[in-house]
């Protein structure tokens, strides 16, 4: 892992928060009435600062004023089924403002980004292989390393076309599945590889872009022969983007026979609530899914892989 990779990292959250904000800021735009009450809203704001500032009696009425106002612009963002919270920029990490540092010095969050793109997606050029398992690993993998292995075998002759990969960090889901994807790439197939984050990004590039990119992004995601999602659920979902495009993508992949591996720290439950009843019962279809729970293998994070 070099700097640039943590840098890489920080800047994707970044840009994720902004692509968020950005993307509602335009939703809301595109409501009737939003920008009128958002000026009356600022108006109101302008003219109680300055009354507070002046020590003025009237600024207790403009208080007032001024939350009503608020409050309208909001009423007309919530009808439109828009959090008014989410037109507002949020970081990952508040503290450093997804920049890993505060003042020169590293965040808290600087440690436990080196650990995650080490652990669980740093090898993206370089994956490990079947092969470099240590013992301890091994042991500990070994419930899900042979099958995945018999299943390269076949690939792409399997019945089973989807595999979730669902566990806590640190259970090596997410080293299985690249071994799985390196193993599946040496027998000559084409792999697409993304953290939910990245795929986020691309389908909000997808959703926004209007010129011949668009077919691209689709095609590299739908025509893979193995497409594989790291750590489903870290992304923030973004309303008509996030969610659709992932069901759309998962159910064209399974329609026409391609596979699909998905390593996340979400149950089933949580993957119910967060992505819904479709998409749920897409990834649970007995006849085409398989999902292997990670959550009975002791933690292994503080030993890396072996290349
Ligand atoms: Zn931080």
């Amino acid at each position: 892992m070099t700097y640039r990779d943590v840098e890489r990292y920080y800047e994707e959250l970044r840009r994720n928060a902004v692509a968020k904000r950005d993307y509602y800021r335009a939703l809301a735009e595109r409501l009737p009435d939003f920008i009128a009450l958002e000026q009356e809203e600022k108006a109101a704001l302008m003219a109680l600062y300055r009354a507070e500032y002046e020590g003025l009696s009237s600024a207790d009425g403009l208080r007032q004023t001024a939350k009503q106002k608020t409050a309208a612009k909001n009423a007309a963002l919530a009808a439109a089924g828009i959090n008014p919270d989410d037109l507002t920029l949020h970081y990952a990490c508040e503290k450093c403002k997804d920049t890993g540092f505060v003042d020169t010095k590293p965040c808290t969050c600087y440690s436990d980004a080196r650990k995650k793109i080490l652990l669980e997606r740093g090898v993206t050029a370089d994956f490990p292989s079947f092969a470099s398992h240590t013992a301890k690993k091994e042991a500990a993998l070994d419930k899900f390393h042979h099958s995945i292995q018999n299943f390269s075998g076949i690939f792409p002759e399997t019945q089973v076309k989807t595999l979730v990969f669902s566990g806590n960090c640190g259970t090596g889901k997410t080293f299985l599945m690249q071994a799985f994807c390196k193993e599946i790439e040496a027998k000559g197939f084409s792999v697409c590889y993304h953290t939910a984050l990245e795929l986020n990004q691309l389908f909000l590039d997808y959703h926004t872009t209007k010129n011949g990119l668009r077919a691209d992004i689709m095609d590299r995601l739908l025509l893979s022969d193995l497409l594989a999602i790291d750590d489903l659920g870290t992304e923030p979902i973004l309303k008509n983007v996030t969610v659709e495009y992932l069901l759309s993508v998962i159910s064209t992949r399974a329609l026409r026979k391609k596979h699909t591996v998905i390593t996340t720290n979400l149950g089933g439950g949580e993957v119910l609530s967060r992505y819904g009843e479709r998409l749920f019962s897409r990834l649970v279809d007995k006849a085409s899914a398989r999902w292997l729970l990670f959550r009975d293998i002791p933690d292994l994070r503080l030993e890396p892989p072996a290349k």
